[in-house]
């Protein structure tokens, strides 16, 4: 897989390839064409991916793991790997489960510590 990004670190598209070893050499641009490249949604969201249950399936999370590296609670440096993924606004309260509402926490850490806060 790989991965295109911005000067701030941002994954601008991500494009999961294959399993197996890297480009080949003489066969490069047929292994290009056949990467499935995905790019999220930037300003407004058109919710092509959007999920209609609470739990996103493994394309969305696998996005929104690459848009967002880290944990988004700030100060939380927490790999998103290890980290749940959080609907800004709940799900049971009308929110998306779709990339423009989706952020890699720690819900167990860092969503406890940031209710408490409130
Ligand atoms: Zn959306
Ligand atoms: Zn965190």
């Amino acid at each position: 897989m790989g991965c295109l990004t911005s000067p701030a670190g941002q994954a601008l598209a991500h494009a999961c390839a294959p399993a197996g070893p890297g480009p080949p050499g003489p066969g490069l641009n047929q292994w290009l064409a056949g990467l499935n490249i995905h790019v999220p949604e930037t300003g407004t969201c058109t919710h092509t991916r959007q999920a209609p249950g609470y739990r996103p399936p493994d394309l969305l999370r696998h996005l929104i793991k690459t848009r967002n590296r880290t944990c988004t609670y700030p100060g939380c440096r927490r790999p998103a790997t290890r980290c749940d993924d959080d609907h800004t606004i709940p799900w049971d309260q009308g929110g998306r489960t779709c990339e423009c509402n989706l952020h890699p926490a720690c819900l167990s850490i860092c969503t406890k510590l940031y209710l408490k806060d409130r």
